[in-house]
């Protein structure tokens, strides 16, 4: 569903959101809180390659009377191109999943090291204290971390001028991190007890790549994204009919990282959110 489908006092909720623990700006306990004010009736926070946010998540969706679904999104890699699976109703306590989400944790963290070289080499005074101090312990690192530590430091004045000419694809400072397959992802998630989908198919430019990843052993697909209209939605939504596949759909808030996209944006309803819930066995 989007925001531009206006129903009375419907049930919303925003399947896609990152808080603090990956490169969202706010904590998990404020993103909960924002939810339920903008009422919102249940949230899946998912941040990139961590399920950090739910230790703090949990209590404040208790008290704020809102409904949580376990969430996660976890980068993957298919023939070079990175691709984010969304991974959902998975076991909290699952120690694969955990031990998969600190993998990725040392990953990104060897990675910031390599991009601060390289900024570093092409004349920027930026120490790894000038980023690590900024960063939380536990934080999954990513790069817009490192575009807030040049604006910190004058040389960039926006988080996407960071990307546009040092730490995008392509760029001079670009570094992949070497991730895993979407197999192994799609079969860690199945491990872990959970549901893995699809994230954003409206973004995957290359068809060859979207034609492989629609035959895999996913469960649903991303219906619903960011400011995707209603129409542009369709052809996925098609898509998850034909294979009985489940949907979601969310904003892919960040807060301030990325202005321009608010909470609870695009959503689901509350028979989408319930078929992806009754996969859920977790108790908040
Ligand atoms: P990483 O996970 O470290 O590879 O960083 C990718 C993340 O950076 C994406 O998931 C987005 O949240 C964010 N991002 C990518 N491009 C931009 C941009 N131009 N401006 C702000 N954030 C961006
Ligand atoms: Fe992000
Ligand atoms: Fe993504
Ligand atoms: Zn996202």
């Amino acid at each position: 569903m989007h925001s531009t489908e206006i129903t009375p006092n419907p049930f919303r909720a925003d399947m896609h959101c990152h808080s603090t623990c990956s490169d969202g700006s706010l904590s998990p306990r404020d993103l909960v809180l924002l939810a339920a004010q903008k009422g919102l009736k249940a949230l899946s926070i998912t941040d990139h390659d961590t399920i950090g946010a739910y230790v703090e998540a949990i209590p404040a969706a208790r008290e704020a009377g809102i409904r949580l679904l376990a969430g996660v999104e976890l980068s993957a890699m298919q023939r070079g191109q990175s691709v984010h699976i969304l991974g959902y109703a998975y076991n909290l306590n699952s120690p694969v999943m955990q031990a998969f989400c600190h993998k990725h944790f040392e990953r990104r963290h060897k990675r910031a090291l390599t991009i601060l070289k390289r900024l570093q080499d092409q004349g920027f005074k930026l120490s790894d204290d000038d980023l690590f101090s900024a960063v939380p312990a536990g934080t999954s690192i990513g790069r817009p971390h490192i575009a807030e530590a040049m604006i910190r430091a004058g040389y960039v004045t926006s988080v996407d001028a960071a990307f546009k000419t040092y730490l995008g694809s392509g760029k001079s400072c670009y570094v992949a991190v070497d991730t895993p397959s979407v197999k192994e992802t799609i079969a860690t998630i199945h491990a872990a007890g959970g549901v893995a989908t699809i994230a954003h198919p409206h973004l995957i430019q290359n068809d060859i790549l979207l034609k492989e990843l629609l035959g895999m052993a996913f469960n649903g697909i991303e219906v619903y994204y960011a400011r995707f209209g209603l129409h542009q939605c369709q052809r996925w939504l098609d898509i998850a009919k034909t294979r009985q596949w489940l949907i979601s759909g969310g904003s892919d808030f960040h807060g301030d990282a990325k202005p321009q996209i608010a909470l609870g944006s695009s959503w689901v309803s509350e028979e989408v959110f319930n078929a992806l819930a009754a996969r859920d066995k977790n108790q908040y």
